[in-house]
């Protein structure tokens, strides 16, 4: 080889090398580029998931976050567990069910790499109905048309069981998968009698259908709610309170689950350290997007939690003596 082609060889081996360093670092900056999986538009998820997201991006060096809309819990597992969503905000029952693999995820593989942030705070579970339907209890859907939640939401597999209590199925109702807001629309419109949010009160799109609307927010028996409460641990006792919605003058008997955070455990120890810490300094920020932000807290961060935190969050809750 003579002088002159061994120095272009030269010339073009370090070029690869500095191509091949360039691609890897670039990798490395992708690996911060984080997605949170929220809910639909008109629910709490979205506007609270936005708000995380910024705060992350602004907060944590080496991590640039976004939110994104979807079809909710049931979704949002699916999506971490497949490591297409980084983090999401989910129901604790949901949560629990995904993770030893029962009741909607009966015939599918654990999933055994979702890690808890942190509880956030109660969705109640909502029955929203027209006021001309005649739905004055859970038993007068039969035979009515009724939203049961996205397809993929956690509302969807909460209707399922509480119908379920009350001896009813989808063979006794015209059922429609709807997300909060085409909920609110069909029941504005009257293409629905009824349907079920499981959301925190006051939820955005059933505000909007109460300013135009008037609706009924239907309660569960005390009898079914204990029922409820003991054939599935992750529901609680709860009032939806007096006008929480334009023309709800009482309140009003239900159950709630909790709103959660997960992540991916693959995700780097030190980056959720730094995460979780961002979002309780900043709960500030959470409240201005949506009130039932400002009921994240510190020292209730870890009720209800359904399986094993990601061993970041448990690092900053042992260092500020949260067990
Ligand atoms: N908990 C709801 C669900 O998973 C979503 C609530 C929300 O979007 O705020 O179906």
């Amino acid at each position: 080889m003579t002088g002159k082609k061994s120095l272009v060889l030269g010339v073009f081996l370090i070029a690869i090398l500095l191509t091949a360093a360039f691609i890897g670092g670039c990798g490395d900056a992708a690996e911060d580029r984080l997605v949170l999986a929220t809910g639909g538009t008109g629910g709490v998820y979205y506007p609270l998931g936005g708000a995380m997201a910024s705060i992350w991006s602004e907060e944590v060096d080496g991590v640039e976050a976004s939110s994104e809309s979807t079809g909710a819990s049931v979704e949002n597992v699916n999506l971490v567990d497949a490591l297409e969503s980084e983090l999401a905000l989910v129901q604790n029952d949901i949560t629990y069910y995904a993770y030893n693999g029962t009741e909607m995820f009966e015939d599918e593989e654990q999933m055994e790499g979702l890690r808890g942030i942190a509880s956030l705070y109660p969705e109640e579970i909502q029955i929203i109905a027209d006021a001309d339907a005649d739905v004055e209890t859970v038993e007068d859907l039969e035979g009515k048309r009724v939203g049961v939640g996205d397809s993929g939401s956690g509302t969807e597999a909460n209707a399922r069981q509480i119908l379920e209590m009350h001896d009813i199925t989808y063979d006794d109702i015209e059922e429609d998968y709807l997300d909060f807001d085409e909920a609110a629309d069909n029941i504005r419109d009257g293409h629905a009698d009824a349907a079920f949010v499981t959301g925190g009160v006051p939820t955005g799109s059933v505000t909007d259908l109460a300013t135009t609307t008037d609706i009924d927010i239907v309660g569960i028996e005390q009898d079914k709610i204990d029922d409820i409460t003991d054939e599935w641990e992750y529901y609680a006792e709860t009032t939806i309170p007096a006008d929480s919605y334009s023309g709800q003058e009482e309140d009003v008997q239900s159950v709630a689950v909790m709103a959660m955070m997960i992540a991916h455990e693959s995700l780097d120890e030190d980056a959720v350290y730094e995460m979780t810490k961002a979002l309780f300094e900043n709960t500030d920020a959470l409240e201005d997007s949506h009130d039932r932000g400002g009921e994240v807290e510190l020292d209730d961060a870890l009720e209800g939690m359904p399986i094993e935190l990601h061993p970041g969050a448990e690092r900053y809750f042992e260092e500020e003596g949260i067990n």
